[in-house]
């Protein structure tokens, strides 16, 4: 068994966090930022669990005004815009339009949930919500005839697993432990915990003076399993799948649809020239990572897209899906889509503090990461809160800044097409430099993989976001799986293998 050396202190870490989605990514940038030594653990890639898996928005949940969670809803509101804030090039307001519909709730209804949602949350940066004539205008055209009187209102949309890996890329820059393919396999609690961590079949022991639970849906597994503590009884674990289907309409606005059955599906813009189209929610038990969209699920979500747009769609044409699951704080709601999305801490201090997170939202993360730091403050005596005016790695930019630094980035490396150029901005921010260096033809960034995707960027997703395998690049940290086949799948994982045999990787 190995230690961790050279870090005296007693114990090795001030905070080991067990999970490396969102909420573990965001704590261990917030602890690492205020000062403290920080080891993360991930038993798989970053956002490899639902933090991949999410409709990506960073909203306030204009449904959640229904069920009265205005605390939630103001909270997320508050932290879209400071979201947006800390990462222009990959947080995007977006506008979404509501058509009313027959037998649905009451324009009266919509109109009053939207003025409370464009003024609750202080409201800055983005438009406010206006009435339009679907009868007229062009944001009708894709619909189905008949649709009149809709609304448009302002909401963000993000790339959910990049943005764990930015928290998680910060937190590493200011000296945190980032282990992925890491799993904590059992923490003991004496005056500090003793971690047990095993990375491919290996074993190494580390201790920590508080522990965080930001397992996600595995809480309760971690919880029983690796911690041996009683069960979690507030855990509930929700299913939601997406589809992803080719572009339905020309414009980047997303609609958001209400169902017959309550609940809303949104159909947006995605990765140029696709509509991702979700969600389903139902209750969930077993194993998170044996997650799986169902058939019945594909058929629900396009018969939605089939009810409401003039452009029909089969199962059969479903070019991606994926599902999560979510864990929410358990209130004994009879329908899923009816539990709280807030999140609980679970502050345990008898001994070697042990904090454990339900729930959660992508948008929240941050005021979660807060909550957490200032909980073990007492204990760990940390320096005060700093996330709210940061900025994420690359996101040193205005949030109108964005065009111009893709016009900064055109004029420097003029080689690269246009749609090339946006989506390097809209994945690395700023950081395109380190990317494109000295690069003065196409030539220079090496050999392409498939679609856009060139050795140059592959070495930087090794060499600092902490990708290992095809699924790591194409899925995670960045969504060229939607156009990567097979043979460029195998020249893919061929040359990651050389990459990361060459010592390239971290
Ligand atoms: P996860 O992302 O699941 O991370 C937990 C990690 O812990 C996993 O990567 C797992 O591998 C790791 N782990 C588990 N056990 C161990 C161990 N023993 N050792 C090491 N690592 C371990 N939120 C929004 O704000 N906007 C949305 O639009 C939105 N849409 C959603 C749609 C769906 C269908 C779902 C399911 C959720 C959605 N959410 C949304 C909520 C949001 O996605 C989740 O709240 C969030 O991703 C939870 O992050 P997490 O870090 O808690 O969990």
């Amino acid at each position: 068994m190995l230690m961790f050396e050279g870090i005296s202190n007693m114990a090795d870490f001030d905070l080991a966090i067990i999970g490396g989605g969102i909420n573990g990514a965001g704590i261990a940038r917030d602890a690492a930022g205020r000062g403290l030594r920080v080891l993360l653990v991930e038993q798989n890639d970053l956002a490899s669990g639902t933090s991949s898996a999410s409709t990506k928005l960073i909203h306030g949940g204009l449904r959640y005004l229904e069920h009265r969670w205005f605390r939630l809803v103001r909270e997320a509101l508050a932290e879209r815009e400071v979201v947006l804030r800390m990462a222009p090039h990959l947080v995007r307001p977006m506008r979404f339009v509501l058509p009313m519909e027959p037998g649905m709730r009451p324009a009266w209804l919509l109109r009053l949930g939207l003025f409370l949602y464009d003024h609750l949350g202080g409201r800055k940066l983005l438009p406010a919500t206006r009435t339009i004539d679907l009868s007229r205008d062009p944001l009708g055209s894709p619909l189905k005839a008949g649709y009149r009187k809709g609304f448009e209102y302002s909401d963000c949309h993000t790339d959910d697993s990049r943005l764990v890996v930015l928290n998680a890329l910060d937190a590493a820059e200011r000296g945190a432990a980032i282990r992925t393919r890491t799993r904590c396999v059992s923490a003991e609690r004496g005056e500090s915990w003793q971690l047990v961590l095993e990375t491919r079949g290996r074993r190494e022991a580390a201790s920590a003076r508080a522990l965080v639970n930001a397992a996600g849906p595995w809480a309760g597994v971690v919880e029983e399993a690796v911690l041996a503590r009683p069960p979690l009884r507030q855990l509930r674990l929700v299913k939601g799948s997406h589809i992803v289907v080719r572009r339905l309409f020309e414009h980047d606005r997303g609609y958001i649809f209400q169902n017959t059955d309550g609940r809303v599906v949104f159909a947006l813009p995605f990765e140029r020239d696709f509509t991702l189209v979700g969600t389903t929610d139902s209750a969930y038990s077993g194993d998170p990572a044996a997650v799986a969209v169902a058939p019945d699920e594909i058929d629900y979500l396009c018969k939605v897209i089939n009810d409401h747009f003039r452009a029909a769609i089969a199962p059969t044409e479903v070019v991606w899906s994926f599902a999560g699951v979510r864990s929410l704080a358990d209130d004994g709601s009879a329908r899923p889509q009816d539990a709280p999305r807030d999140y609980v801490l679970v502050v345990d201090r008898e001994g070697a503090p042990l904090i454990t997170v339900i729930g959660g939202k992508i948008t929240t993360f941050r005021r979660l990461a807060e909550a957490v730091l200032d909980a073990l403050a007492p204990v760990l005596g940390a320096r005060p809160a700093w996330t709210a005016q940061s900025s994420l790695p690359g996101g040193d930019v205005p949030v109108t800044g964005v065009e111009a630094l893709v016009t900064k980035t055109r004029a420097a490396w003029p080689f690269l097409s246009e749609p090339h150029v946006r989506r390097l901005v809209g994945a690395y921010g700023t950081r395109v430099r380190r990317i494109l260096g000295e690069a003065r033809t196409f030539a220079d960034l090496g050999p392409v993989m498939g679609a856009d995707l060139t050795a140059a960027e592959l070495r930087y997703l090794v060499q600092y976001e902490w990708a290992q395998t095809e699924d790591d690049v194409l899925w995670r940290r960045s969504k060229l799986g939607l156009r990567f086949g097979r043979a460029e799948r195998a020249r893919l994982a061929t040359f990651m293998a050389g990459l990361i045999g060459a010592g390239a990787a971290l």
